[in-house]
């Protein structure tokens, strides 16, 4: 059986590897360690094993850990799907936000940011694939929402974050990733202010070396770290 230690370094090796393939340098791009649905003491393993950035999708359940883990050790990013309502916990545990997909969401984090004198970094999530059942703004909407949040003080747009839908072959994928790649592009040239843009949160265990060859600076990977889960 493979240790949470083999699988991180053997992701992290794939992702320097498929980096240098490409023409990339290998650090300009992030593992996050997704641990949804994972023990405490499965990413205090993680944690030992070198991961620093962690992924959780469930407010509660990681409150939970984070209350036990703490800020020190790792950042934590939320990529789940956020309520408004729970916006005051997510910008008091995590570092990031990755799922931000309505102007009502944005204008909620913004406030409780500004409550704790916090810049919260965010990104917007698309909806890449246009399905009915998935989170995310649209192409059009994406851009009409980084403008507005450009007028919010607490917040700090990082770029895009999208979730194809699941293909067994990732070459599939491919088409969704270069098009957050385009519309990322597409604000860039808009040159607004406090707007680094610089990520792209893309890629999970079946496709995040197809993600880094069309951009990724985030990948987000679970399974294939931690195994699957219950
Ligand atoms: C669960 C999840 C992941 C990780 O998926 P794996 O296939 O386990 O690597 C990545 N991103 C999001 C948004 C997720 O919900």
């Amino acid at each position: 059986m493979p240790t949470i230690k083999n699988n991180f370094d053997e992701i992290n090796q794939q992702i320097v590897d498929t980096a240098l393939s490409c023409g990339r340098k290998p650090d300009t791009i992030q593992l996050i360690a997704v641990s949804k649905r994972k023990s405490v003491e499965t990413i205090l393993e993680g944690i030992k094993a070198g991961a620093k950035h962690f992924g959780e999708n469930y407010i509660q359940e990681a409150i939970e850990k984070i209350d036990i883990i703490g800020k020190k050790t790792a950042s934590w990013h939320f990529i789940g799907h956020l309520q408004s309502n729970k916006a005051k916990f997510a910008v008091k545990y995590f570092d990031y936000i990755h799922t931000v997909d309505t102007l009502k969401l944005a204008k909620a984090i913004d406030k409780q940011a500004k409550k704790i004198d916090k810049i919260q970094k965010i990104f917007v999530q698309v909806n890449i694939s246009e399905e009915e059942t998935k989170s995310g703004t649209n192409t059009e909407d994406t851009i009409q929402l980084a403008e507005q949040i450009i007028s919010f003080e607490n917040l700090s747009l990082q770029g895009l974050m999208c979730m194809p839908p699941y293909f067994s072959d990732p070459e599939k994928a491919r088409i969704y990733f270069k098009q957050l790649g385009h519309i990322k592009e597409r604000i860039i040239a808009l040159k607004l202010d406090n707007v680094s843009m610089e990520h792209l949160s893309m890629g999970m265990s079946n496709d995040f070396k197809v993600a880094i060859e069309e951009g990724s600076t985030m990948v987000r990977v679970g399974t294939s770290i931690f195994g699957r889960r219950d």
